[in-house]
């Protein structure tokens, strides 16, 4: 694991020596204020756009009758009081956060915070008490290096000046990976994973990460913070999986 000196000091040496080219395509220009896309990659998006379900976010193609949330909340209990995300989880927003979490290319930090700025215009309460990463076990973040939903929090939280909160939530059961289960794994995979060592504010929180797929992990996260104290928990990723 690389301490944050050293990192200070290769993205030191990044801005010097890094070429002026798109990361995506490799051919356009781009600089590090651009995040390093071109205006061509940067078009590549699929925004999520209302009519969505009240509570999950989801696009509502058959919306059910007499009711603003899907199907699937009204048979789901989630303990998440709203959950959005900004885009569709393909094209551009995928590979950059894909490599974010990966390879730690923070010099998309600046499209972040692009794309996050787009977050305040989604029906969220924006003055929670703090920002919340979803955590990595701490096992997992130190063979990774870091948690990319620090760095999601971290930028999103000083656009809405308001704090983060790194240690409210605990995970303490390292998982397996999500990425190929079923829904019904994933939720008992997830389930018991998390704990708030100490209980929070009796108030609304805001979890952040990269990717929402089936919201099991967001769920057990925000159960544990409203089972320990907390009033509400509203969710925000920058990409959301779906099928449709
Ligand atoms: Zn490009
Ligand atoms: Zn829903």
């Amino acid at each position: 694991m690389k301490d944050s000196l050293t990192w200070s000091l290769i993205k030191l040496v990044d801005s010097l020596s890094f070429p002026e080219v798109c990361q995506i395509c490799h051919q356009n220009h781009a600089s590090s204020t651009d995040g390093f896309a071109c205006k061509r990659c940067k078009n590549n998006l699929q925004h999520i756009k209302p009519p969505w379900c009240s509570l999950c976010g989801l696009p509502q193609i058959t919306p059910s009758i007499n009711s603003d949330v899907c199907n699937d909340c009204i048979k789901t209990k989630y303990s998440f009081s709203k959950a959005r995300s900004i885009f569709a989880a393909n094209h551009l927003p995928r590979e950059v956060t894909h490599r974010l979490k990966y390879s730690r290319h923070d010099f998309f930090e600046p499209l972040l915070k692009e794309w996050l700025l787009k977050a305040l215009q989604l029906d969220l309460n924006l003055q929670p008490l703090a920002v919340i990463p979803i955590p990595l076990h701490e096992h997992k973040k130190r063979e990774r290096g870091f948690n990319q939903s620090d760095t999601i929090a971290r930028i999103f939280a000083s656009i809405i000046n308001t704090p983060v909160e790194y240690n409210l939530l605990k995970r303490v059961t390292a998982t397996e990976s999500q990425t190929h289960l079923s829904r019904s794994r994933r939720i008992s995979n997830v389930k018991n994973a998390f704990i708030c060592p100490e209980p929070p504010s009796k108030r609304c929180f805001l979890l952040v990460d990269d990717v929402m797929t089936t919201g099991a992990t967001a769920d057990a996260c925000a159960k544990t913070l409203i089972s320990s104290g907390a009033s509400s928990v509203e969710i925000l990723t920058i990409t959301r999986g779906t099928n449709y």
